[in-house]
């Protein structure tokens, strides 16, 4: 019989990657290397409980492949707990090709990389990210079917976000006001792009007062005309008189600087990692009297956008199931402030108790 021994019993030396990956507990990372086409790349399945793991790829020219690592790794869990609490049958993960974007890519890069997600046999499913475009998709498409985004498709995630965006910042605004009417509420939006117009439009709509900022002036310009929103420098967004801050370009604008200006008693946006750091911000937003939504609960429509493209499911139940970010914003929201526990630590405990709850079902009878 082989005798299994505890690490600390053995002489191993602790591998840094396998004790990254057990640390976040990650169920598998393939590590995809193809010299011919300058393929570098990592796949992280971080939890298939609830389903296959569904994220997108990431083109980016990393320092080194640790920093690679790490960044997949954190993406990857996040998926996870985005899927979940949207309620998905989803798991979570992420894909990163190591790269420039501009420079590096070609037909055989990506058909290489499709068929290193072909061999996970649909237990990863890609989709687009940053540096990676629609005809990129379709190379990895020639290789695997377990890709979504592709042109034809479900089309641009875009509307889709802003709709559960516009959701859940009503949601909010319900806790906070006492009703979930924005009309009159003074909504800054940082970021007039894809989601940041969408959002604006509807917010237009709804009778918000609008101020709105971007790096691009020309953008800046037409949504402002479009929509009678007024316009600020970038510099000026943290100090403007507002009710609601919708981060809508970067992530963590909400930092020990800005808390100190900002006036708004509500943070919702669609904005990726908006606490430069969860643990100190995310507290310091609740002492302030601030509602956080959680970023990627409220962000989630672009991921219900791939599930439909998965599932075969019309546009509309897309729009639908993004309304359904009021009810979980809400529950986040009031959970909160009965168990007195910031909203990002709310929306972290309800995906995971969703992944306890249904691993349970899965089990065999
Ligand atoms: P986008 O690139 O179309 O829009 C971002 C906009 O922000 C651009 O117009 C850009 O000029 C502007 N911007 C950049 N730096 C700025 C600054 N310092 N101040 C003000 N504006 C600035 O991106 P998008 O698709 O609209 O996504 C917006 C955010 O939402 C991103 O953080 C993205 O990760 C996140 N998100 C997007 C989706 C989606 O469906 N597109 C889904 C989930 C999350």
């Amino acid at each position: 019989m082989i005798e299994v021994k505890n690490i600390q019993e053995t002489n191993l030396v602790e591998n840094p990657v396998i004790a990254q990956m057990s640390k976040s507990n990650h169920e598998q990372i393939l590590f995809c290397n193809d010299n011919a086409t300058g393929l570098k790349a990592i796949i992280a399945v971080h939890n298939t409980v609830l389903g296959p793991a569904l994220g997108g790829t990431r083109m980016w020219m990393y320092n080194n492949e640790m920093d690679a690592l790490t960044d997949v790794l954190r993406l990857s869990r996040g998926m996870t707990y985005k899927n979940s609490i949207s309620g998905l049958n989803l798991g979570g993960g992420k894909a990163v090709i190591i790269g420039d974007s501009r420079t590096m890519k070609s037909e055989a890069l990506f058909r290489r990389f499709g068929k290193f997600v072909n061999s996970l046999a649909g237990k990863y499913i890609t989709a687009e990210d940053v540096g990676i475009g629609t005809n990129d998709m379709t190379w990895v498409n020639m290789e695997t079917n377990h890709v979504v985004g592709l042109p034809g498709k479900s089309g641009d995630p875009s509307p889709v976000t802003a709709q559960g965006v516009y959701m859940g910042m009503k949601a909010c605004a319900k806790e906070q006001f006492g009703s979930d009417s924005l009309t009159g509420k003074k909504v800054m939006v940082q970021g007039v792009g894809h989601v940041g117009e969408y959002l604006v439009a509807s917010l237009a709509k709804e009778g918000a007062i609008l101020t709105i900022s971007d790096i691009h002036e020309d953008t800046l310009k037409r949504v402002s005309k479009t929509y009678g929103a007024t316009v600020v420098g970038i510099n000026d967004v943290y100090d403007v008189d507002m009710d609601i801050y919708a981060p809508c370009a970067l992530g963590a604008t909400v930092n020990d600087d800005t808390l100190s200006r900002l006036k708004c008693s509500i943070i919702a946006g669609a904005a990726n990692n908006q606490l430069a750091n969860e643990a100190v911000h995310g507290i310091k937003v609740m002492e302030k009297g601030i509602i956080y939504a959680p970023d990627y609960a409220l962000n989630a429509g672009g991921v219900i956008n791939c599930y439909s493209e998965v599932k075969n499911l019309p546009a509309a139940w897309a729009l639908a199931k993004a309304d359904e970010i009021y009810k979980t914003i809400s529950n986040i929201v009031s959970r909160s402030k009965n168990e007195n526990v910031p909203t990002y630590q709310i929306a972290n405990k309800m995906a995971e108790e969703r992944i306890e709850a249904i691993g349970k079902v899965k089990l065999p009878l």
